[in-house]
């Protein structure tokens, strides 16, 4: 079987780049109370286009008098945002909504640059994804009391957001987007590798005249989160590593703080031997190597009941041949460059873990990578045993690992034993396997035939270490709402 696969490849694309000019400035202040202004720490530092290894622009860092002096702005906006008519709280929503699609193609475009994630990615699913989310909550903003009936819904005050840079504009939409809804205000803090669209977004809530101080956006590193988690806010949303959550967990203990995490995974992805093996194939490539695997519900662990291992990675060796891995804004890239170096070196770290713990590596021999630039071709490593670091921790990278299992039985004790629980996938023909296994899958979300499917009015969020709390939803809204 393995053999009758196995095919040459004899054709290329041409380059196809994304050929729109965008404009960015040399530098970009704090957005506090309506306006970019100059940081009091006078910090700034580089974001760098990892495609290129080149600075972009300068952005802000900011320290804890900054912080200070953005928190303060949110509570001053508050009473006048949460008194406002929430049909009228609703258009600046839709407002905003609308200029994201309006600009979603330079966005799309910023969004790579500053990211490395391919154009086809952030065009097709971040910007629409990120508008769709301010639509979604638009909706929600007269019909709170609706959504949890017989109680009356308010806001719970200045809201502190942490984001990631793996998704960077879409995770300020789904956490702007619902606090906005109900009345709040925000302190958002984007990742340092990744601040430049919602830089931009800033530029927008300016253009629709979102009133000074109801959201303000403080760059820099971990530090400027530290210092937002410590300052006077009544919540904090934190998308990020386990590692930091915890820290933030115990940080927040007794203060009074509301507190959500939304933390790593290790996502479990079964395949049963009655499965659509070529569908179940499409599914692995996506739960991978989307994004570069820079994805917190990331498919990266495999299990492939035994009888079919050779047929699915015979055809996942082809599929993985045909991977385009290169420059972020050709149309027809599939994995962009690595995040940052730092990421880039943790991904070869794994690597080189996987070969000494005994697996066997699977990669392409074919691509060639550009000389600058942070890259990783995209791999899979089989015979790996679930004692394997490989198994056990999160890698955020384009690097799977496979496993075989025998039983339903075994399948679903071998995905639930991980400390994560925030996605999973599962591939039969069988409805009843399906009901059965999914409803015994400790993860907050369960793709059945399918992977990473994302819907504004379906919450996502984990269980254990991969955090508490949902985004999206009526059950995302209860996050940002004081119920009395
Ligand atoms: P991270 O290091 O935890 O950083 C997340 C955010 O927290 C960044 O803005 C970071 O700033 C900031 N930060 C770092 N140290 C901090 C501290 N001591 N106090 C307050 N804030 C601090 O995570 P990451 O490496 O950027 O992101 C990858 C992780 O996010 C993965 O584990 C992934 O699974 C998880 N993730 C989860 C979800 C979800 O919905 N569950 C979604 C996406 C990503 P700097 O980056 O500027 O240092
Ligand atoms: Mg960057």
């Amino acid at each position: 079987m393995a053999q009758s696969l196995q095919f040459e490849h004899k054709w290329d694309y041409a380059p196809a780049p994304e050929k729109i000019p965008v404009q960015i400035d040399d530098r970009y202040g704090l957005f506090i109370n309506g306006r970019f202004i100059e940081p009091a720490s006078d910090k700034w530092a580089d974001s760098i286009n990892p495609a290129t290894e080149q600075s972009l622009f300068k952005f802000a860092v900011a320290d804890q008098s900054d912080v200070e002096t953005a928190v303060a702005a949110a509570r001053k906006a508050l009473p006048g945002w949460s008194g406002l008519p929430a049909q009228e709280r609703a258009k600046y929503l839709f407002r905003i909504a609308r200029r994201i699609q309006e600009r979603s193609r330079e966005l799309a475009i910023l969004e790579s640059m500053d990211g490395g994630k391919p154009i086809k990615e952030s065009r097709d699913i971040d910007l629409p994804e990120a508008a769709k989310h301010f639509f979604y909550h638009a909706g929600w903003a007269d019909k709170l009391d609706y959504a949890f009936p017989g109680r009356k819904a308010g806001p719970v005050g200045v809201c502190g957001q942490i984001i990631p840079w793996n998704f960077p504009l879409l995770m300020a939409a789904w956490k702007i987007a619902p606090a906005l809804a109900c009345g709040n205000t925000v302190v958002l803090k984007p990742a340092e590798t990744t601040s430049l669209t919602a830089l931009r977004l800033a530029e927008i809530f300016q253009e629709v005249e979102l009133p000074p101080g109801v959201v303000n956006i403080v760059t820099g590193a971990g530090q400027t989160g530290s210092a937002l988690a410590t300052a006077d806010i009544n919540k904090l949303a934190f998308t990020g590593s386990t590692q930091v959550g915890k820290l933030l967990a115990r940080q927040l203990a007794g203060t009074g703080k509301r507190l959500t995490l939304e933390l790593g995974g290790k996502s479990p992805h079964i395949i049963f031997d009655d499965a659509s093996i070529d569908q179940a194939v499409e599914g692995i490539i996506s739960g991978i190597y989307f994004n570069q695997g820079h994805v917190c519900c990331a498919g990266s662990r495999l299990f492939v009941q035994e009888s079919i291992m050779s047929e699915v990675l015979a055809k996942l060796d082809i599929r993985l041949a045909s991977l385009r891995v290169g420059d972020p804004l050709d149309k027809n890239t599939d994995l962009g460059a690595i995040n940052s170096r730092q990421q880039l070196d943790k991904i070869n770290e794994y690597r080189k873990i996987g070969v000494e713990e005994g697996a066997s590596l699977h990669q392409p021999s074919t691509s060639e990578l550009p000389d600058k630039g942070y890259w990783s071709q995209p791999c899979y490593f089989a015979d790996v045993q679930p004692a394997h670091r490989l198994a056990r921790d999160e890698i955020f990278g384009p690097v799977l690992a496979v496993m075989s299992f025998r039983t339903p039985e075994e399948a679903l004790s071998r995905a639930n034993n991980t400390p994560f629980g925030l996605a999973a996938g599962i591939w039969t023909d069988k409805g009843s396997k399906i009901f059965d296994i999914a409803a015994k899958l400790k993860a907050g979300v369960v793709w059945c035939n399918t992977y990473n499917q994302f819907d504004a009015s379906s919450p996502f969020g984990g269980f254990r270490e991969s955090g508490f709390g949902r985004e999206g939803g009526r059950q995302g809204l209860r996050a940002y709402l004081e119920l009395s």
